[in-house]
């Protein structure tokens, strides 16, 4: 198996990326905010549980978020790869991951951060606020929380993969393909040593 972690604050195209890897590579792409998302739209008792935590810009609880990460992962036995897109979030998430593909046999191969500042960041949240229907994408100070979270709690997990020699940085100020060529390259490169 192949495993990436697209990585980087909210907004640095971490979904995108992962559309257009999808579409070259056989893999399952799960992202953790789009899990929660459904939830959400379903009104189940997870959906309930993370609303006020997403509404506010602050992270689920890691209990909540691994044990719904785990089950995705154990659905899916026989993929080629998995990308993951907005998890890790935590050291602590961090941790159990790397549990998790060793019961499986498995790794992480890669880690890609996406960089991208703060008003950037801001900006493009604000501009797709208008038609992504998320509560979270409309107050700049939401914004500006879920920026500080990724700072204070999220950054810190890049460490973790590069003391580990798997972490790659990209500049995520780039256009989508400009972005998805960088990426494409570490890959191929990362696929020729596995
Ligand atoms: P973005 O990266 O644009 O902020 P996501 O769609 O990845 O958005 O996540 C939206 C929200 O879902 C987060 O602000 C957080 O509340 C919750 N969430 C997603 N992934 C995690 C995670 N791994 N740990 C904790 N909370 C998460």
């Amino acid at each position: 198996m192949y495993n990436l972690i697209l990585f980087g604050p909210p907004g640095s195209g971490k979904g995108t990326q992962a559309g257009i890897l999808v579409e070259q590579h056989d893999f399952l792409h799960i992202s953790t905010g789009d899990m929660f998302r459904e939830e959400l739209s379903r009104n189940t008792p997870l959906g309930k549980e993370a609303r006020a935590y997403m509404d506010a810009g602050h992270l689920v609880p890691d209990e909540v978020t691994i044990a719904m990460l785990r089950k995705r992962v154990d659905e899916h036995p026989d993929v080629t790869g998995i990308i993951f897109d907005g998890f890790p979030r935590t050291d602590p998430q961090a941790a159990e991951l790397n549990d998790l593909m060793r019961e499986k046999d498995s790794q992480i191969n890669a880690l890609i951060l996406l960089d991208v500042d703060a008003d950037t960041v801001v900006q493009r949240i604000l501009g797709r606020g208008a038609t992504s229907g998320r509560a979270d994408d409309l107050k700049e100070d939401v914004i500006r929380t879920r920026y500080e979270n990724f700072l204070n709690y999220t950054s810190p997990v890049f460490d973790f993969y590069e003391n580990l020699g798997l972490a790659h940085r990209v500049d995520g100020t780039q256009t989508p393909e400009q972005v998805a060529a960088a990426i494409d390259a570490i890959i191929g490169r990362r696929l020729q040593e596995a």
